[in-house]
This record gives structure tokens, C-alpha cells and sequence, in this order.
């Protein structure tokens, strides 16, 4: 048996602080309610937060990730440049899952694994949202059915700013007649990225028990698969090679 996978939950948790209406919707902090359902599937979960030193997110704890959630919102400015670079390298170097969910496409890690401006449109108005499967074969769609209907949420809209995801897993429609890209996965380094879009703190996405099993099969998926670190710089050749100029050189043999 495999050990299980080992999965960091970081959550900006600053709405649950300071709005009651949001706590009484998460009083364990979005981050509970999410690392709650990923333990309950059998995974090894820690958390992380923006007020904690090194907002949580040492070397150390990264050392022991295979895969990283985020939840941000009204905070991605306080996040420090350092942290972030330490979450890229350890995406792009060491094959680090990374699951950015919901506000969190404007954060700092997003828009630098992106490359591009990540925005959107939105609406606040609790209205339902249907998240449609469009990889009915993909591993984050196992155990499900034909779409995820959630009776209240957020609304966001394209034109989203992304590059365009190597996999389009699941298309958003909500009742204004907008459309947007929900489900998106990204490769970059040896990391695997999966964006997913619901989650605004208003409303109890977190214990939707299809929105649990996305979250579950998308840490599966995003977990670690490389066996080697990446080699650069001046490297020796692995075969006998002829250098221009050098004692193999066969112009310089003939010139004698
Ligand atoms: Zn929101």
C-alpha cells in the first residue's frame, strides 16, 4: 500500500474572522470545511493560513505537500513575494499539485503560473449555478453524474483571462445567461494545476458532497508523479562527441 497523499488546505481566512454570516457558514474557517471532506477521503491533511508565520507555508510544510489547495479573496496583496516564489518553484521543480479554487484566480501564484491577467466578471446574487462535465473521461469527474447543480453562488463570466487549459473539465452556466470556464487544468514545470471555480464564502459550497468529490479526485490527480529533479546548466554529453577544434575534430585530423 501506498502512503496517502499528503495535502495542505491554505486559505487567506480573513471573511470568517470578521463577518459573523460567514462564520456561521464555516465556523472551522473555509479551510476546515475543506480539509474536513479531503480527511474524510482518506488523504494526510494539514492547513495552512495567511496570519500565520511564513502565512503557514514553511519550507518545511512544503517539503511535506504533494498537493496544495488555495483559497483567497480580499487579501492576495498580503501575501508575500517570497512565499509565492517558494510555491512556484516547488510546482514548476518538484511536480507540487496545486488547486486554486474560486477568488483565488487573482492570486499572486495564479497570475504568476498563469502568465496572464486572470480576470473576469462577477456577480453577487446567490443564484444557482450548473457546472457541466465536458471530460466526461477525465479522473476529476470520476463518480459523477452529467452536471453539479449548486442553488446558490457567485456568478463569474467570461471572458476569463487564461491561457487556454490543456483540459477543459467542467463549463458554468448560470441564470443571467452567462457561461464560464469552471474546471481548467494547467501544466507547468512538473506541476499539474487545476482551477475550480465555486466556492464563494457566502454560501455552503465546501459541504456539497459532489463539490467534495471534485476536490478529492483533483488532489489524485495533481499529486506528485516525477522520479528526478530537473538538470541545467553546462552538462557533459553522455556519448564520445567530436569537438570542433579538439583532438577528435576531423578537420583539424586532415589539415594533419
Ligand atoms: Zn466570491
Amino acid at each position: 500500500m501506498t502512503a496517502p497523499i499528503r495535502v495542505t488546505v491554505w486559505n487567506e481566512f480573513r471573511h470568517e474572522q470578521h463577518d459573523p454570516k460567514i462564520a456561521s457558514v464555516y465556523p472551522n474557517g473555509i479551510h476546515g470545511a475543506i480539509a474536513e471532506g479531503l480527511k474524510e477521503a482518506g488523504f494526510t491533511v494539514q492547513t495552512a493560513t495567511l496570519d500565520e508565520p511564513e502565512h503557514g507555508l514553511t519550507e518545511e510544510k512544503l517539503a511535506n505537500t504533494d498537493v496544495l489547495f488555495w483559497w483567497g479573496h480580499g487579501a492576495h496583496n498580503e501575501v508575500s513575494d517570497e512565499i509565492v516564489n517558494r510555491v512556484h518553484k516547488r510546482v514548476l521543480d518538484d511536480g507540487m499539485g496545486l488547486i486554486v479554487l474560486h477568488s483565488g484566480h487573482f492570486s499572486k501564484i495564479f497570475k504568476k503560473l498563469m502568465g496572464t491577467d486572470c480576470d473576469l466578471k462577477w456577480r453577487e446574487d446567490g443564484q444557482k449555478e450548473r457546472l457541466w462535465i465536458v471530460s466526461p473521461g477525465h479522473p476529476i469527474v470520476a463518480g459523477l453524474s452529467e452536471y453539479i447543480e449548486l442553488p446558490q453562488e457567485e456568478m463569474y463570466g467570461e471572458y476569463f483571462g487564461i491561457p487556454t487549459p490543456d483540459e477543459l473539465v467542467f463549463v458554468s452556466w448560470f441564470p443571467g445567461g452567462e457561461v464560464f470556464r469552471s474546471g481548467c487544468t494547467f501544466t507547468r514545470g512538473a506541476g499539474r494545476i487545476f482551477y475550480f471555480r465555486p466556492g464563494h464564502e457566502e454560501y455552503p459550497t465546501y459541504y456539497n458532497a459532489q463539490v467534495r468529490q471534485v476536490l478529492s479526485n483533483a488532489a489524485n490527480w495533481a499529486a506528485p508523479t516525477v522520479t528526478f529533479k530537473p538538470v541545467r546548466g553546462n552538462y557533459k554529453p553522455l556519448e564520445k562527441i567530436e569537438v570542433i577544434g579538439g583532438d577528435n575534430d576531423i578537420l583539424s585530423r586532415l589539415k594533419g
